[in-house]
């Protein structure tokens, strides 16, 4: 697992060396005041916030507030820590958007445990993001969040009047591929093309299978010539692999790219047909080739 960084909010510095102390198998980030807090979480990945409630400028209700209200910060969970004991806090702890109470003083396994169930639940949600927006054969991202991730990056894309490309691939003959060898092969020639896409993908780009044997490109900030590029690059890879049967048996396979970029009212839709379009004369015209 990955470690975790918890940020731990408290008027009171004893109080922190306490909670910093006890959570030493985790990343601990210490704030003593809210506007510190509320900084820290713009600047930092925080996976739990551990929070006071009596705090000078504003108390940590205020702080859980406005946590909630910011899509970048909402979904980090809070405990709140307080001495406060009284039932209205500890209603009003979840109204605000609280995910547990502990009152001070606390015991220390008892906290432990509570942060650590906090911990699994995030973990379980990540787990379940991930499910929701991968391809479980191949590990690359699904068409739904291809098209989505597509309607941001155009959006984006007019905002900063940059250009934005997509490359639509198909494996050749793949049919012939399954027929002759068997469906195990043709998984291993799906997810072989997966890893060559993965192993020249720059950070911003989105790849995703988008059907059977198909699959997207999206090539943020790149103009039609250099996507063109991308793409002869990523054919020629491919022309160069191969998987191999049981008995050592080379099979090699080949792919047909088709090549859209955004013009002024592209839509996703519209950048996907355009891609398709092209995909569809680099088949006709002879496949292994980029239109
Ligand atoms: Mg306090």
């Amino acid at each position: 697992m990955q470690n975790r960084t918890i940020l731990a909010v408290d008027d009171t510095i004893e109080n922190l060396d306490v909670l910093v102390d006890l959570l030493s198998d985790y990343d601990v980030i210490d704030a003593t005041s809210p506007t510190e807090a509320l900084e820290i979480v713009k600047e930092e990945k925080i996976d739990l916030i551990l929070l006071d409630i009596m705090m000078p400028q504003m108390d940590g209700f205020e702080v859980c507030r406005r946590l909630k209200a910011d899509p970048r910060t909402k979904d980090i969970p809070v405990i709140f820590v307080t001495a406060k004991t009284d039932e209205e806090s500890i209603e009003k702890a979840y109204d605000v958007g609280g995910s547990d109470y502990i009152t001070k003083p606390f015991l220390p396994k008892k906290l432990l445990a509570r942060v650590k169930k906090e911990l699994r639940i995030i973990g379980l949600i990540e787990k379940l993001n991930k499910q929701a927006t991968t391809d479980p054969l191949t590990g690359v991202y699904n068409r739904r969040f291809f098209m989505d991730s597509c309607q941001k990056n155009i959006a984006l894309a007019k905002r900063k009047k940059e250009p934005l490309s997509i490359l639509m691939i198909d494996i050749d003959h793949f049919k012939q591929i399954n027929d002759t060898y068997g469906h195990a092969i043709g998984d291993e020639v799906i997810q072989k093309l997966s890893s060559i896409m993965q192993e020249s993908q720059r950070k911003s780009d989105v790849i995703a299978r988008y059907g059977g044997e198909e699959f997207l490109i999206l090539l943020p900030d790149t103009p039609y010539e250099s996507a063109k590029e991308v793409a002869q690059k990523l054919r020629k890879k491919v022309e160069e692999s191969f998987v191999e049967t049981h008995n050592d048996e080379k099979i090699r396979f080949s792919v047909s790219i088709g090549v859209a970029t955004i013009n002024k009212e592209d839509s996703c839709q519209k950048l996907i047909q355009n891609a398709d379009k092209a995909l569809y004369q680099a088949k006709e015209s002879g496949r292994n080739r980029v239109c």
